[in-house]
């Protein structure tokens, strides 16, 4: 093995372009990269879809010989990362219990050929000590480093712990000179901490990112009506992927029933079907079959879809760790996604049973339940409290991507009375009640719990009738978050007025109370981020570049995702490249992929560009932002004063040939023609024939004249000649012949 490395940037940095077709590191990796190179046990901590893969990635290509170990709890995982790097050109291979006794001598045969730069394995094989065959094996082959992904699966403080992980402590037995990484979208402090003992890292290297995710649009509702609730969300996202997670398996199946019934291609996933079940409809959303899955919490690691574009959470879930997590699975591939909480009390009511069942309950599952509730009830924005509960700080006044700092949040009139009204039916109430029947005595329901009691027969009986359901119990919640009332009690929380609540009851402090607005009903409901995502993209070429991936993805057995991410998808319908060059400028197309994918791509592109008339080879504005970048590229053009198509009209009147004309404006051929198609249709004296062969004109008008023949669209004519005559010239014959036609004579009515 040599020790002599070379980490210079530049070598470091041809590899991202030529491998990956990135231009620019995305914060960290670079410094996690060289922690590998340099041989330091790191921890880094990077949000889904902030790229660890490729910090542990890379590394392994930048050495002329050797061998990186990676170790992934989910064998989906595994095959993906895989079929992925593959795909890239890059050496590499899994070692697990799905391989075939036959195809695990092969894997093993290879590697100690020295085949692969990567080798993907489960925990439980590497900890069988220097006694077990695989472990010998692996030891000849002098891996360099082992990754640990998913390494807070060590931490029994994390939200996935898996004992098999526990074991990875002893890997620098079995292979001694090697370093230890681990990598973690998990965020709290003392998971880091317990990942290096557990690891038992020397000296470590802590590299932390930021938690935030910008192209995430977060947004919080009570509960009500929740299915016409879910409807709104689908409808800003069809025929995108999205996941909802429900409470229970009971829930699961009949919501995913419910929107099958309905239209949606909906599939469940719980821990109550059957394996194949599980793996079945796993792979058919993977596989973009299903565009919906509804899930219970077991639903999560492994799912690498990157164009997740919603998560909408039927129930608030336990914590706000699991809320990051799993409202994290939406928008990986850094493009804009919606994140959508909708909630009741009643949920933490059904943690408080479960985890109680389960032996979980206790003071801090209780604190990071109050936690969850507030996040949920606040009025500010919600990246910002999510980065500081994990101990961060949000740069910049508006997140501009929650609901809070779009304003859906409308400042309810006279917050103070409001509030003493509500106030004061708690107190009424003698403390003893829920918010339920606070809000059923405030908007004078006559239910039978009210009549029984005699609560209507209180002052504040009615006092708030004309306030909807849902807006009163926000109210409540908002109360609750500013600390003017509590809830407590062991089985039912009952509502209580705090000291703080009291002085307001006197008017001697503010309060400030929100009603919550419907989203716009237009765009995917993730604000300013979607215009700017989807922005120059043709959406009808965008479409055409999915199913074109689909068919690829089925032919080759993979993930659409491996053969390009939906990023790459919308650069290329923005831009338009025509060339393989022009297609090595989208961010994410590397060399290989450029060479495998890239013709059929590329014709595509070229056909669907001529068919509708779309400007081809649009260029990235230099230094242009990456996917996750909040701004995107946008094609510039020189302004003409006057207008291009005058000037070119002045041109072309005087035969100036089409590249010329192109070149003089800094204008794109195919809309070069597309003003010399209006120049023909609007100047009778002007000749076709001057810009295309006066044999090809015959050949379109005798094609076109031929009473057997029957052309509807460009491509028409283009499949009669096969190929032979390009579309430019298509579009210009015909527009020239259908301008000079004979106009033809109008019934007698
Ligand atoms: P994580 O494992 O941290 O959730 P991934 O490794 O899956 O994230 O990366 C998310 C996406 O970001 C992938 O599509 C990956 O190719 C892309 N990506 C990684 N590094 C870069 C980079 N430097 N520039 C642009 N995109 C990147």
């Amino acid at each position: 093995m040599s020790q002599s490395i070379d980490s210079s940037p530049p070598q470091i940095h041809q590899i991202l372009e030529r491998t990956w077709g990135y231009e620019t590191f995305r914060p960290l990796q670079q410094e996690a990269i060289h922690g590998i190179l340099e041989r330091r046990d790191s921890v880094v901590v990077l949000p889904t879809g902030g790229g660890k893969s490729l910090c542990f990635q890379l590394p392994a290509l930048v050495e002329d010989s050797g061998l990186a170990v990676v170790v992934s709890p989910l064998i989906s995982l595994m095959k993906d990362q895989v079929d992925s790097l593959v795909a890239s050109g890059i050496p590499a291979a899994y070692f697990n219990s799905s391989l075939t006794p036959r195809q695990q001598d092969i894997v093993a045969r290879r590697l100690l050929d020295g085949a692969y730069r990567l080798l993907y394995v489960a925990p439980e094989r590497l900890v069988g000590g220097g006694s077990d065959r695989f472990c010998q094996l692996l030891a000849e082959c002098r891996p360099l480093y082992v990754a640990i992904d998913e390494a807070h699966c060590i931490s029994q403080w994390g939200h996935d712990f898996r004992p098999e992980y526990r074991q990875l402590g002893r890997l620098r037995e079995v292979f001694p000179g090697i370093s230890l990484h681990g990598f973690t979208a998990t965020a709290t402090e003392r998971v880091r901490q317990d990942i290096a003992a557990q690891l038992g890292l020397r000296e470590p290297q802590f590299l932390v990112g930021s938690f935030d995710r910008p192209n995430l649009f977060y947004r919080a509702r009570r509960r009500q009506g929740f299915y016409r609730q879910l409807r709104a969300v689908l409808d800003r996202h069809v025929g995108e992927a999205g996941i909802v997670y429900c409470q229970s398996r009971k829930e699961v199946d009949k919501l995913s029933a419910r929107l099958r019934d309905d239209g949606f291609r909906a599939v469940p996933y719980h821990a109550g079907l059957s394996d194949a079940d599980r793996h079945r409809f796993q792979e058919d959303f993977l596989n973009e079959r299903a565009d919906v899955v509804v899930a219970t919490v077991a639903f999560g690691m492994g799912i690498d879809r990157s164009n997740v574009r919603y998560v909408v959470h039927a129930a608030a879930p336990r914590s706000l760790e699991h809320y990051q997590q799993e409202a994290g699975r939406a928008g990986r591939d850094g493009l804009e996604a919606e994140c959508a909480l909708f909630y009741s009390p009643a949920d933490f009511m059904t943690w408080r049973r479960m985890l109680a069942d389960s032996g979980e309950l206790d003071e801090s599952a209780l604190q990071q339940m109050r936690e969850m509730e507030r996040y949920a009830a606040q009025t500010r924005c919600r990246h910002r409290s999510l980065v500081e509960y994990f101990g961060q700080e949000l740069p910049g006044e508006s997140c501009n991507a929650c609901d809070w700092c779009l304003g859906e949040l409308e400042a309810a009139g006279e917050p103070v009375v409001l509030a003493q009204k509500i106030l004061s039916c708690v107190l009424r109430l003698r403390q003893s009640w829920g918010v339920g029947q606070v809000v059923d005595v405030l908007r004078g329901r006559a239910t039978a719990k009210v009549t029984a009691r005699g609560h209507d027969r209180l002052s504040t009986y009615g006092l708030l009738a004309e306030v909807p359901i849902p807006e009163l119990r926000g109210y409540v919640d908002q109360l609750v978050d500013g600390g003017f009332l509590v809830p407590s009690g062991d089985r039912y929380p009952v509502l209580h007025v705090t000291p703080l609540g009291r002085r307001l009851l006197k008017a001697e402090v503010p309060c400030e109370l929100y009603r919550q607005q419907a989203p716009a009903k237009s765009g995917s409901g993730s604000g300013r981020r979607d215009e700017v995502d989807w922005e120059g993209v043709d959406r009808q070429l965008f479409e055409s570049l999915r199913q074109h991936r689909r068919g690829l993805a089925a032919e080759r057995q993979v993930p659409p995702y491996v053969i390009f991410p939906d990023s790459v998808l919308r650069d290329l319908a923005r831009y338009r490249p025509t060339s393989r060059e022009g297609l090595l400028a989208i961010r994410g197309v590397g060399e290989k992929k450029a060479e495998d994918l890239g013709p059929s791509f590329l014709r595509l592109l070229a056909e669907h560009s001529a068919e509708h008339g779309l400007e081809t080879d649009l260029t990235p504005a230099a230094g242009a932002p990456a996917a996750a970048a909040p701004i995107p590229a946008r094609p510039r053009r020189r302004r003409i004063a006057g207008g291009a198509f005058v000037e070119a009209s002045k041109l072309f009147a005087a035969g100036t040939a089409i590249e010329e004309v192109a070149t003089a404006l800094d204008r794109a051929r195919s809309t070069t023609v597309g003003y010399l198609e209006r120049f023909l249709e609007q100047t009778p004296e002007a000749d076709v024939a001057t810009w295309v062969p006066a044999e090809t004109v015959e050949r379109i008008r005798a094609a076109r004249e031929d009473p057997d023949l029957i052309f509807e669209r460009w491509k028409d004519y283009f499949d009669y000649f096969e190929g032979a005559i390009s579309y430019g010239q298509i579009r210009l014959v015909l527009a020239f012949l259908k301008a000079r036609e004979e106009p033809v004579p109008a019934l007698e009515p």
